[in-house]
């Protein structure tokens, strides 16, 4: 049974990483510059905080599948990925019913999220010009700026790097559960950091930590399921890029030898291009 290779995942991670947030990325800014310009046409047609929310709020179904879709495609790539190192064969990903109900929560949540943001800085800036006495012209290109100006591609690209790294550390836990379950094998996982000049020392720290699948890793003192867990403390999570390999064991709870070594391919397979 293939071990997942330290090396060549991380190699094969970063590149899923890297264009999975660049999807997404540009996705966020084309929403964010098109409610940039929403929010300033209600304002103009309308000067007020309630008319610049509505139409705000109606973009938040756009963000809901625009993220879904997002998740569904990393997780895909990331679950036929694990498939193949860990079985050592293609399959097909299987959307079972925690990866449908992570693609819809986290879409729903995580759109109504963006969206409050949008509003309480439509809100913000729009009590600031209005007690400064801006016209409401300045107002309106404040909110264009604001919402969709160079500020957008930075909120787009934080949204990216979380987005991407949450669905696809997901998705590499569940595949490997569903293969630990379906296959009865004992397995472990590790924490495996990039390690380059922004990868915090505390995960630094932790990279090679090996946990049992159902046990937390401990992180700089805090217990977190994943890289990327949103239930532990943003320090430990905004932005980071870790990942996890998984291991097999065998019936004595000694790792297993390869036979077939898949790993060789990882890389070579078509499972990252969009
Ligand atoms: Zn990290």
């Amino acid at each position: 049974m293939p071990r997942m290779q330290r090396e060549k995942h991380l190699a094969v991670w970063l590149r899923m990483l890297a264009e999975g947030e660049a999807r997404l990325a540009r996705d966020s800014k084309r929403l964010l510059k098109a409610q940039g310009s929403s929010a300033a046409n209600a304002y103009k047609a309308s000067p007020s905080i309630p008319a610049v929310n509505e139409v705000i709020k109606k973009g938040e179904g756009n963000w809901q599948k625009v993220l879904m879709a997002h998740y569904a495609v990393t997780i895909k790539h990331l679950s036929d990925y694990t498939k193949e190192q860990l079985l050592g064969k293609k399959s097909k990903a299987n959307f079972a019913t925690r990866i449908q109900d992570f693609i819809s929560k986290q879409g729903l949540n995580k759109s109504k999220l963006i969206t409050e943001t949008t509003i309480e800085k439509a809100r913000k800036i729009i009590n600031d010009g209005q007690s400064d006495g801006d016209s409401e012209q300045e107002i309106a290109d404040a909110l264009e700026l604001g919402i969709g100006g160079s500020v957008a591609d930075s909120r787009a690209s934080t949204i990216a790097r979380t987005e991407t790294h949450n669905a696809a550390t997901f998705a590499m836990q569940e595949t490997s559960e569903e293969i630990q379950d379906q296959n009865s094998f004992q397995m472990t996982r590790e924490w495996v950091a990039v390690e380059d000049d922004r990868t915090r020392e505390a995960h630094a720290v932790a990279d090679g930590q090996e946990v049992g699948m159902d046990e937390p890793f401990d992180v700089d003192g805090e217990e977190l399921d994943r890289p990327g867990d949103e239930s532990g403390s943003p320090e430990n999570v905004i932005n980071c890029r870790c990942t996890v390999i998984y291991h097999i064991q065998d019936s004595q709870g000694n790792e297993t030898e390869s036979e077939g070594d898949s790993s060789d391919d990882i890389g070579a397979g078509g499972f990252i291009g969009e």
